[in-house]
């Protein structure tokens, strides 16, 4: 079938539209894949600086637990074993912990998904 002038030019105008388009597209990829990027990197540097920050109230509350609470007695969960473990609800109150024995606090943090606390 033969194209008609018109359907000639529109067909050479829908090119043109889809080009130009195209390098729109393509733009605006490599800018999202930029910005992304930086993001990315952005997101890698904050959760480094929390993980340290994190492991430094970690490694804090362990020393001053292990100075001050003494493990004695039986695992406060299931009050059978005894304490061989100190839990932490929360790094910020290093002396508020749970004397647990070992069965307790890796069930504890299997429930905690292994990040709520040590
Ligand atoms: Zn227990
Ligand atoms: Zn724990």
């Amino acid at each position: 079938m033969e194209l008609t002038k018109k359907q000639k030019q529109v067909k050479k105008d829908n090119r043109n539209y889809y080009l130009k388009n195209r390098k729109i597209i393509i733009i605006k990829s490599r800018i999202y894949n930029l910005a992304n990027k930086e993001n990315m990197r952005v997101w890698k540097r904050e959760y480094f600086r929390a993980y340290k920050k994190l492991d430094k109230l970690k490694v804090n509350a362990r020393n001053i637990a292990e100075r001050n609470v003494p493990l004695t007695g039986k695992c406060v969960n299931c009050k059978i074993n005894n304490a061989t473990d100190r839990h932490h609800l929360d790094y910020s109150k290093p002396r508020e912990v749970l004397l647990l024995c070992k069965i307790c606090h890796s069930n504890i943090h299997t429930q905690l998904n292994s990040n709520g606390g040590d």
